[in-house]
C-alpha cells in the first residue's frame, strides 16, 4: 500500500521557512496600516509549513498568538513578561497567555 503522508524534501521544507519569514516581514510592514492584512500573510505562513510539514523558527513562532493566530507587535497588541523562567506572551486581542522557556 501506497503512504499517504509521504516524507517532504528537506529542500521543501527549508524553501518553506523562508517564504514563511519572507511573509512575517511583509505583515510586519503592513500591520500597521491594515491589521487584517498582516494576520492573513501569518495564516499563509502557517498553512505553508503546515503544508510542507516544516518546523516553524521560533523565532516567528513568537511573532503570532497561537490561540487567535494574530500577528503580535510588542507593545500594541502583545505585552512580555518574565516569569519564573520563563518569557509570557499576553495576546491582547484574545488574552491568552504564550509561555517559551528561556535559557
Ligand atoms: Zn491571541
Amino acid at each position: 500500500m501506497k503512504k499517504r503522508y509521504s516524507r517532504k524534501p528537506r529542500q521543501l521544507k527549508e524553501f518553506a521557512v523562508e517564504q514563511a519569514s519572507q511573509l512575517f516581514e511583509k505583515a510586519e510592514n503592513v500591520y500597521s496600516e491594515n491589521r487584517e492584512l498582516a494576520n492573513e500573510y501569518v495564516g499563509i505562513a502557517r498553512k505553508l509549513c503546515m503544508k510542507y510539514k516544516a518546523k516553524m523558527p521560533s523565532v516567528l513562532k513568537r511573532r503570532y498568538c497561537k490561540h487567535c493566530k494574530c500577528y503580535l507587535r510588542v507593545g500594541d497588541n502583545c505585552r512580555i513578561r518574565l516569569n519564573k523562567g520563563k518569557v509570557v506572551y499576553l495576546c491582547l486581542n484574545c488574552k491568552h497567555f504564550t509561555r517559551m522557556r528561556y535559557r
